[in-house]
């Protein structure tokens, strides 16, 4: 089990990996990627899922085309959600290196795994989460801008750029609830949009910043947005 080896040692610990070696197992080889075969299927994929806004369900059912309560309840106005795999493991200890001590390894391991499961249809346009100027100073970069950075170049698509004009509080200290109303007026977009455009992020939490970036998006001519992350959060009861 080379990746549950690799979950057991401290975070960071990747960033020693080479090229040419599987960054979780580290054993050398056909490693084109970045990792090995086995440690891609033992990462921790998000599977049984809403079929529109990808939330874990705590029920496997025979149709695969269930909702969640919650889009059951309101559609969202965003339309695809590409998060193929679950922010926990391995891959939270990849986005907390990335997010918190900035490595660009990780940030590149991160942009390969959204690569290897690329949305069959991404529109004219990718739109990074923007983030508040003075978040973004104390944090030294956006990580969804990062990411969005280096998926549009590898796929020649242009950005499209919104921005935060509301700091808004840590939003995992808030319900759904909270996070909802707390995004209200946040993101502004000037200037036309394309038609279908991809918000791109690091984790779904709740989904309501994507809700209210694809309102905005929206609000400014786009007819459909669509949502590519790394990973979704497990199940919660937010
Ligand atoms: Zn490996
Ligand atoms: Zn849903």
């Amino acid at each position: 089990m080379p990746l549950t080896r690799w979950t057991n040692k401290a975070s960071g610990w990747f960033k020693q990996s080479l090229p040419g070696y599987c960054a979780f197992c580290l054993s050398p080889g056909q490693v084109s990627s970045g990792w090995c075969q086995e440690c891609f299927d033992q990462l921790p994929w998000n599977l049984h899922v809403c079929c529109q806004c990808k939330e874990p369900l705590s029920h496997v059912f025979a149709n695969a085309q269930m909702l969640c309560d919650h889009c059951q309840a309101e559609k969202p106005a965003f339309s695809m959600v590409t998060a193929e795999l679950l922010f926990e493991g391995p891959v939270r200890a990849l986005i907390h290196d990335f997010k918190f001590h900035a490595s660009p390894r990780a940030g590149m391991l991160l942009a390969e795994l959204m690569l290897a499961n690329t949305p069959r249809c991404l529109g004219e346009g990718l739109l990074p989460v923007p983030m508040h100027h003075m978040r973004a100073r104390e944090r030294g970069f956006n990580q969804s801008y990062w990411l969005s950075e280096q998926l549009a170049k590898r796929l020649a698509l242009p950005l499209i750029n919104a921005v935060c004009v509301k700091q808004l509080p840590a939003q995992h200290t808030l319900s759904r609830k909270e996070r909802a109303s707390n995004l209200v007026g946040a993101f502004r977009i000037d200037g036309p949009v394309p038609g279908h455009l991809t918000i791109i992020d690091d984790v779904v939490t709740t989904g309501a910043t994507g809700q209210a970036l694809a309102t905005v998006a929206l609000r400014a001519g786009a007819t459909r947005v669509d949502i590519w992350a790394i990973a979704r959060t497990p199940l919660t009861h937010s």
